[in-house]
C-alpha cells in the first residue's frame, strides 16, 4: 500500500479546497467523499439561496461568476464540480470512511471500498449528516422529515414547519407560495436573527398578514398520522396536520470524532481540540476544516470563513516534513 502524505475525509467546499492546496504544493493526496462532490450542498434544497456572495464561496482564488450577488444551489455545484474536473483532483466518490485509525507515526483509513495509508488525515466532514432530534412520540412517522427539498411536493398539503432559522423559514416561505397551509411553530419569541436580511421581512410580513400562522414560544410535544400537538404559552393546541418539516439544525459526528481520540470540551458547545493556528487536532497530523470546527455551533463557521484552513493545514504539513 502506497504511504500518502494526506487523506481528506470529506468532499465538501472545504475538503475540495485541501485538495487543490496539497496537489498545487506537491502533496500526494486523496480525498475520500461518501457521496457525489459536495454532497451537502447537492442534498440542500433545490431553489436554495446562499447567504454569503459568491466571491466569499471563492476557493483559490477562483472566480465564481454567478447571476446575482448571492449564488444559487446549482450554481455552486457547477462552481465546485468545475474545480474539481479542471484541475483533475484526486477525489473518491461514493467512498465512505468507516474507520479511521494510527498506527504508530502513520494514519489507516478503511472505507467501504479500500484501505489507505497516510502521515496525514483532514477532516473535513462538515455536519449534515446528523440532524438535532426532537426526541419526541411520533418523529419517526414517514411524513416528517429532517431535510427539505423542493415545496412542488406539499401543495394542497397542511404543513408543519418547526425551527426559527434559515432553513426552516426558507421552507415556510416557499410551501405557503406553492399552495400549502403552513404552520410555523418557533421555540423563541421571535423569527431567528440570522435569517437572511431580504428574507425576515417577507416572513414577518406574512405572518402579520395571517397567511403563514406562527406558534412563538411553542414547542411540538407529539406527532400523529393526522395531527401535532404542541406546547404554546396559551396551552396546548392540537393542529391537524400531513407533513412535518423539523428543520432544527444538524451537529457534527461527535462519535467519530471521540473515537479517533479528538477531544471535545465538555459543556454543551462540544468544541473539538485543535490549534488554530495549524488546524492540528490534540492528535498530531490529524487536522480539522471547515465547519466542523464549531461542534454545536454550527453558525461559527462557514465556507466563507473556514476556507482558509486549506493553506494553514498544508503549510503546516510542508513545514514539519
Ligand atoms: C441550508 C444551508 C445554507 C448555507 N449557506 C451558506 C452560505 O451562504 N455561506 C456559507 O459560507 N456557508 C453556508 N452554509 C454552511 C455551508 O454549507 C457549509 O459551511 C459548507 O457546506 C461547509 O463545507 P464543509 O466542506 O466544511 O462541509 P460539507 O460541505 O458538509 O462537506 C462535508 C462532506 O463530508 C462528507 N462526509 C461526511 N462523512 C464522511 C465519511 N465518513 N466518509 C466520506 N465522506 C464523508 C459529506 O458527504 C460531505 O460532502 C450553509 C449551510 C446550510 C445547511
Amino acid at each position: 500500500m502506497k504511504l500518502l502524505d494526506l487523506i481528506i475525509v470529506g468532499g465538501g467546499p472545504i475538503g475540495i479546497a485541501c485538495g487543490l492546496e496539497a496537489q498545487k504544493k506537491g502533496l500526494s493526496y486523496v480525498i475520500l467523499e461518501k457521496g457525489p462532490i459536495v454532497n451537502s450542498l447537492f442534498n440542500y434544497p433545490n431553489n436554495m439561496q446562499f447567504f454569503s456572495s459568491s466571491e466569499k464561496l471563492e476557493i483559490d482564488n477562483i472566480p465564481f461568476i454567478s447571476k446575482e450577488a448571492k449564488p444559487k444551489r446549482d450554481e455552486a455545484l457547477e462552481y465546485y464540480r468545475r474545480i474539481v474536473t479542471n484541475n483533475k483532483l484526486n477525489i473518491n466518490l461514493f467512498e465512505k470512511v468507516t474507520t479511521l485509525s494510527k498506527d504508530g507515526d502513520h494514519f489507516e483509513t478503511i472505507t467501504n471500498k479500500s484501505n489507505y495509508s497516510s502521515k496525514n488525515v483532514v477532516l473535513a466532514t462538515g455536519f449534515y449528516d446528523i440532524p438535532n432530534l426532537l426526541n419526541i412520540p411520533g418523529e419517526d412517522l414517514p411524513k416528517v422529515s429532517h431535510y427539505y427539498k423542493d415545496p412542488h411536493f406539499y401543495a394542497g398539503q397542511k404543513v408543519a414547519v418547526i425551527g426559527a432559522s434559515n432553513s426552516a423559514i426558507d421552507a415556510a416561505l416557499e410551501c405557503w407560495r406553492k399552495g400549502a397551509e403552513v404552520s410555523l411553530i418557533i421555540r423563541g419569541p421571535e423569527v431567528g436573527q440570522r435569517v437572511k436580511y431580504w428574507v425576515r421581512p417577507d416572513i414577518i410580513n406574512r405572518i402579520k398578514e395571517g397567511s403563514i400562522k406562527a406558534y412563538y414560544n411553542s414547542t411540538v410535544t407529539e406527532i400523529t398520522q393526522d395531527e401535532i400537538y404542541l406546547n404554546t404559552s396559551e396551552g396546548k393546541v392540537a393542529l391537524p396536520n400531513d407533513f412535518v418539516l423539523a428543520l432544527t439544525g444538524y451537529m457534527p459526528n461527535f462519535e467519530f470524532l471521540e473515537q479517533l481520540g479528538i477531544e471535545l470540551s465538555e459543556d454543551e458547545r462540544r468544541l473539538p481540540n485543535y490549534n488554530p493556528e495549524t488546524m492540528e487536532s490534540n492528535i498530531a497530523g490529524l487536522y480539522l476544516a471547515g465547519v466542523i470546527c464549531g461542534g454545536m455551533e454550527t453558525h461559527k463557521w462557514f465556507i466563507e470563513n473556514s476556507r482558509i484552513h486549506a493553506g494553514m493545514i498544508v503549510q503546516h504539513i510542508i513545514n514539519k516534513h
